[in-house]
């Protein structure tokens, strides 16, 4: 059987006014958290065992404040550990500028072939107003010097919904980011949390109309552009998507190492770490559900209609019995009426203009 590894390094030099990750820019505890990240790989080693790793993805926080030595240290341990012989994937997060050219160069020597960079903004008025620590221009040049040093799998994450942003500004960002000629793109609606600096702040969205009318023309541009639309906020050139999220959402087991990160065992159980720096370093066991039926239905169906796939029906009653798959058909069927929802042989899947109402869709399927 095939696995993932997430490693979740939770250090950034700077808090972003939007963030609502498990982060700290306390990094004085950044040695203690490897060390400890080398501990936990061991002793939960056994969930993963008699699977072969097939992805490792470190994300964060920002996993580039640590240097590659320490990332590869991790993967040393990671194979020494599990079976890595096929590891397809090694991605890394990364901030645009911590790629200077020798660090891209340290990255490649480790094994790293992914780098998904968190460049969110092409303006700098967003990237100011969100607290980046890069600008427009040291975005761009962070991927011309990632093709240079020999990274030809490049990610990059965006984000919509900005206030003050227009239409046309949003179309600016999209198309440089094709001119980039990037692998895939990660496009997300910006989220406004309490807990975050925005949300004290009391910023606001832009309007939903608007928001709408960025979704359809980011769709729009990236499908002439040749991109595929995999997911509800993922775009992947040919044989780009990213694999280590492609197993998430096909339920294959992942371990997930470091503070706040989550596992499952591609059965019925889900972990997680609780997210404080102070009990991890003790040695905090992480705590762990039991899925029922009906949570695991759910959710398979909830992440099957975030993907282009859709729910494909037999693979459903094979898992999940007759009865739910003809609950399922029975509930879809009035949402194919309206084209909400498109049906091919076997599989229900969202049509690409309705997806962003999905969640209200999902919540009637149930
Ligand atoms: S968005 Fe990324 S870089 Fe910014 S605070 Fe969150 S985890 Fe750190």
């Amino acid at each position: 059987m095939n696995s993932s590894l997430y490693i979740h390094i939770p250090f950034c030099k700077r808090l972003c006014g939007y963030c609502d990750f498990f982060k700290s820019v306390a990094l004085v505890h950044k040695p203690d958290v490897l060390v400890r990240l080398a501990e936990e790989m061991a002793e939960r080693a056994p969930m993963l065992e008699a699977t072969t790793l097939k992805t490792i993805y470190f994300g964060g926080g920002t996993p580039t404040v640590c240097t590659p030595e320490e990332l590869g240290s991790l993967l040393d341990c990671a194979a020494r550990t599990f079976d890595c012989s096929e590891v397809e994937e090694v991605t890394v997060e990364a901030n645009p500028d911590d790629l200077t050219e020798e660090y891209l160069r340290g990255l490649r020597a480790i094994g790293v072939n992914r780098l998904s960079i968190g460049i969110q903004s092409f303006r700098d008025k967003d990237l100011e107003l969100m607290n980046r620590r890069h600008t427009a221009a040291e975005a761009i040049e962070s991927v011309e010097r990632a093709r240079k040093a020999g990274f030809d799998n490049i990610s990059i994450d965006l984000i919509y919904g900005l206030p003050d942003a227009t239409l046309a500004d949003w179309e600016q960002n999209v198309r440089k980011a094709i001119a980039l000629g990037v692998e895939h793109i990660s496009a997300y609606h910006l989220t406004i949390e309490e807990r975050t600096r925005f949300g004290k702040q009391g910023i606001v969205t832009a309007p939903e109309e608007l928001s709408d009318k960025e979704y359809s023309l980011l769709c729009d541009l990236l499908r002439e552009a040749g991109y595929d639309h995999y997911e509800i906020s993922n775009f992947s050139l040919p044989s780009r998507r990213s694999r280590h999220n492609s197993a998430y959402w096909k339920g294959t087991p992942y371990l997930g190492l470091g503070p706040g990160a989550h596992s499952f065992d591609g059965e019925r159980t889900r972990s997680w770490n609780r997210a404080s720096i102070k009990e991890y370093l003790e040695g905090a066991q992480p705590e762990q559900e039991l899925l029922t039926a009906t949570e695991r239905y759910e959710e398979y169906i909830m992440v099957s209609l975030r993907t282009r796939e859709g729910v494909n029906l037999r693979e459903l009653a094979e898992q999940f019995g007759t009865a739910r798959t003809e609950h399922f058909r029975a509930h879809a069927r009035r949402w194919i009426e309206s084209g909400v929802l498109l049906q091919n042989d076997d599989t229900i899947f969202f049509s690409e203009s309705e997806w962003l109402i999905s969640d209200s869709v999902i919540v009637d399927l149930f």
